[in-house]
């Protein structure tokens, strides 16, 4: 981010602009909405600008600017769309210490505006840092038919408010207060008139002040394998509600930055945690946070019922009488197959999928090898690259053929994926080096060359 966006409070301050055409009005039009000093020089000023200083909203001085005219302005604006003289509007402005603007030109400016979307106390500010005005101007559009316009409206009426509800208590009692007002309560009553707004927070605060906490709950959510996009509506919403989010080191970073501004995060894999997170750990967290009337949603990568240790944490919930649900997810093999092209199941090759880990917390795991490598079974082995070696020679001691293929997806529905199709004799030396999440196939192959050829390219 090379342009840090601030509102800056211009009550009362100085803004000096130059320029008298059309470039100067398009400016003036987005300046003229705040409480500013609004000063324009301009030799040959545009008729709008006489009737501008005419009604009292800016002072428009008819000539050019000149050295001193910058003197304690907060933001000065060239706008004279003329490269020489805008440059030495440039050079003044800075000598006198205003920020400075030049209109349609990026590099001779120290700030941008924006494209705004105005509902007054709330500002919507959109930047691309030049790279695309379209899209700017696109999301801005978006935006004005999604926030209705009452809402500013909405908003001061709350903002007077404001010290009347601190009567609630911090936190969730207040939070939830301010949410009723303006998810629910507000807009409604704001549709019959003003006064009925504010009447309503009356019987609004009358409300929320006897209403007796309500309890807390745990939502456990499958995050899927990274994609955002695979994510369910259902999560979605859970992450959007949420107090307070658990969430395992796996969950991707563009998963996190869905979750509710105001949501505690709590990262159980790192951060004085450590990778070995105790389990009886993240229980405690889990029910703490519970039974203090938070709703919060303990959230794992892929599906929460594969490899998620999901039974133990409901087990210590149970004794505390804590609601609880469980919103499934991708899991990681499905995702990898998918990237390759191929099914899971299929008639005539595999009528049963096994899942497997290549280790649990006790060490390496015994399975049902026999039917493992029998011809055409399949297989998703998760967990499974310290375990390589051991897998390969379970296998092959039960006579699973050398060359069964075994592809193994790496960071599966994310930006850096990686596919390497090998075969079980080779296994161990294929998971050598990988450093992302990786789950094997075992059993399968990218469905065609087309995609073998990709993949190996990208390797
Ligand atoms: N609940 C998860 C599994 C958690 S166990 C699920 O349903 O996917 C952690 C293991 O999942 C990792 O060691 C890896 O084998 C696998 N895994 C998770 N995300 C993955 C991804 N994006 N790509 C490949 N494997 C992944």
């Amino acid at each position: 981010m090379q342009h840090f966006p601030i509102f800056v409070n211009l009550l009362g301050e100085r803004v000096t602009l130059s320029g008298g055409g059309e470039a100067a009005l398009a400016k003036l039009r987005l300046l003229l909405k705040t409480e500013g000093d609004i000063h324009v020089f301009a030799a040959e000023p545009h008729a709008d600008l006489e009737t501008l200083a005419d009604e009292g909203r800016l002072t428009l001085h008819r000539r050019a600017a000149r050295a001193g005219d910058f003197t304690g302005s907060r933001l000065a604006y060239g706008a004279n769309e003329d490269h020489a003289e805008d440059t030495r509007i440039k050079a003044l402005a800075e000598a006198e210490g205003a920020l400075v603007n030049i209109v349609d030109d990026l590099h001779n400016s120290q700030f941008i505006t924006p494209a705004i979307v105005d509902r007054d106390p709330v500002t919507v500010a959109i930047g691309t840092e030049g790279a695309a005005p379209v899209l700017a101007r696109a999301i801005k559009r978006d935006l004005e038919e999604r926030l209705p316009t009452s809402l500013g409206l909405l908003t001061r009426i709350g903002k007077a408010f404001r010290a009347a509800a601190d009567a609630l208590p911090m936190g969730k009692k207040r939070r939830d207060f301010w949410a009723d007002y303006y998810f629910n309560e507000g807009p409604k009553a704001l549709a019959k008139g003003e006064d009925n707004a504010r009447e309503a927070l009356d019987a609004l605060l009358t409300r929320h002040l006897s209403e007796a906490p309500e309890p807390g709950e745990v939502a456990f959510v499958g995050a899927g394998p990274g994609d955002p996009e695979m994510l369910t509506l259902a999560a979605r919403r859970a992450l959007d509600e949420a107090e307070v989010i658990i969430h395992d080191g796996l969950v991707s970073p563009e998963i996190l930055e869905l979750a509710r501004r105001e949501a505690l995060m709590i990262d159980v894999a790192k951060h004085g945690f450590g990778k070995s997170t105790p389990q009886e750990a993240i229980n405690a967290l889990i029910v703490g946070h519970a039974l203090k009337g938070e709703k919060v949603v303990r959230l794992k990568a892929g599906d929460p019922g594969v490899y998620g240790r999901l039974d133990e944490e409901l087990d210590a919930l149970a004794p505390h009488g804590i609601a609880t649900r469980i919103l499934p997810g991708i899991t990681a093999a499905s995702a990898a197959a998918a990237s390759i092209g191929q099914s899971l199941t299929k008639r005539g090759r595999n009528s049963d999928l096994r899942f497997l880990t290549g280790h649990d917390t006790k060490g390496f795991t015994e399975q049902d090898w026999h039917a493992l490598a029998a011809p055409g079974a399949v297989a998703a082995i998760y967990m499974a690259k310290k375990g390589a070696r051991f897998l390969q020679g379970r296998l092959m001691m039960h006579g699973a053929s050398p060359a069964t293929d075994v592809t193994v997806v790496e960071n599966a529905s994310r930006p850096d994926t990686r596919i390497l199709h090998t075969t079980l004799a080779a296994l161990p030396e294929t998971v050598e080096g990988l450093s992302g999440p990786a789950v094997l196939l075992y059993g399968l192959a990218p469905r065609d060359a087309a995609t073998e050829l990709k993949l190996k390219a990208a390797q």
